[in-house]
């Protein structure tokens, strides 16, 4: 069990595999920490996906057992990704269990933007 509650860290995961290489990805950022690609199914014209380089099932495990230098590498990453955007704006998103419907368990961060993205959630 992950701390989150959520199931163990599963390699076969998608985001596991195009970090390993064995699947393509439209990449756009590599670092010591992060990596970053554009999302398959994108839901704005620039939808960005960063994932840290360990295996983190989600924000929660992440951030509980990533060491420092870690955390702050992956969040550079996120913040050099948002670099083009800085003008219009974008927004940042991590899905983290089921509420949240979060698909792939590995830890990753959307990055939104290109469009005025709308309210934040619809109330309820
Ligand atoms: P989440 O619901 O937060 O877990 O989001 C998972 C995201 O991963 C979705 O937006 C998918 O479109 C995206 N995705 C799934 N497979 C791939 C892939 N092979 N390459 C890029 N993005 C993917």
């Amino acid at each position: 069990m992950s701390v989150s509650g959520l199931p163990p860290y599963d390699p076969g995961n998608i985001f596991a595999r195009i970090l390993r290489g064995e699947i393509p990805c439209k990449k756009v950022l590599e670092s010591e920490h992060a990596l970053a690609f554009h999302d398959i199914n994108p839901l704005s014209p620039t939808h960005i996906l960063v994932i840290p380089k360990g295996e983190w099932v989600s924000a929660a495990d992440f951030h509980a057992g990533a060491s420092a230098e870690a955390i702050a590498g992956f969040w550079r990453a996120v913040g050099e990704v948002g670099r083009p955007l800085e003008g219009s704006g974008y927004r940042i998103l991590s899905n983290m269990g089921v509420d949240a419907g979060q698909e792939v368990p590995h830890f990753h961060v959307h990055l939104f933007g290109g469009r005025p993205l709308g309210v934040m959630l619809k109330r309820g």
